[in-house]
């Protein structure tokens, strides 16, 4: 049996105030979650806030991107050892975003993750199809030529401490919501994946999906067999919302 897990990311929003608002809304609900592992990835300026706020909480935290690079002379990149000296458990690698905007490849994202491994972080990866993909019926192929990626720069038995998400990129920030058979698809085939690679780690690996979930969708998603929680946008950003997710992951 797999524990459920709900991943608040904040994206580029958020400010002292702001979160600090939004965090006390969290701690004050959190109950609702029961069982349910909660965690919200900031800005990396907020980091410290999330450590002094959450540090004694059942609240996790972690950040939306690291460098591939341990240190060095690389302007503006934020290393796994520093997310970790601000108390990080997890970090997003691969979101659609840092794909299309920032260039991000495959490669680069396998390096990310291999990164966030060494420094015994978790990182969530992101994978998933454009709209064009799956009405070409790419979709299996896509995502499974993304986990390949990893496989072949991690090793077979890399998702081990690791969890991944299946973020169609055509429901990210779209309002445009998967259905619950549509997901319960590629995350079976993601499953399925990692079964060939390591057949020890998939049943037990954490599989979540992201796009445009909301309370009122959360449930039906998160009954799937294989949907084992939420990688949460915009909906994350409200607390009230937030911990309605959560509540609904934890049935
Ligand atoms: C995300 O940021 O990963 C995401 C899924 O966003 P939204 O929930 O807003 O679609």
């Amino acid at each position: 049996m797999r524990s459920k897990l709900v991943v608040g990311n904040w994206k580029m929003h958020g400010s002292l105030a702001a979160n600090s608002e939004l965090l006390k809304g969290l701690l004050a609900g959190i109950a609702r979650a029961g069982s349910v592992d909660v965690a919200v990835c900031a800005p990396f300026p907020y980091l410290a806030q999330l450590q002094a706020m959450l540090a004694a909480t059942p609240l996790r935290w972690g950040a939306q991107s690291l460098s591939e690079h341990a240190s060095g002379a690389y302007t503006g990149e934020v290393s796994a050892a520093m997310l970790g000296d601000f108390g990080c458990r997890f970090v997003i690698v691969g979101h659609s975003e840092r794909r299309t905007l920032y260039c991000e490849t495959d490669a680069t994202v396998a390096a990310k993750f291999v990164a966030a491994k060494a420094a015994g972080l978790i990182p969530i990866l992101c994978v998933g199809e454009t709209l064009a993909q799956r009405d070409a019926g790419e979709t299996l192929r896509v995502v499974r030529s993304q986990l390949d990626a990893v496989i072949a720069v991690a090793g077979a038995d890399c998702f081990a401490g690791a969890v991944v998400a299946y973020e169609p990129v055509w429901a990210i920030g779209t309002g445009r919501t998967a259905t619950p058979a549509q997901a319960q698809e590629v995350h079976a085939a993601i499953r399925a994946r990692i079964a060939e690679a390591d057949a020890a780690v998939a049943p037990v690996l954490q599989i979540l999906y992201g796009g445009s979930v909301k309370a009122s969708s959360a449930g039906e998603l998160f009954a799937q067999q294989d949907i084992d929680g939420g990688l949460v946008g915009g909906a994350s950003l409200v607390a009230d919302e937030f911990l309605a997710i959560c509540q609904a992951a934890n049935r």
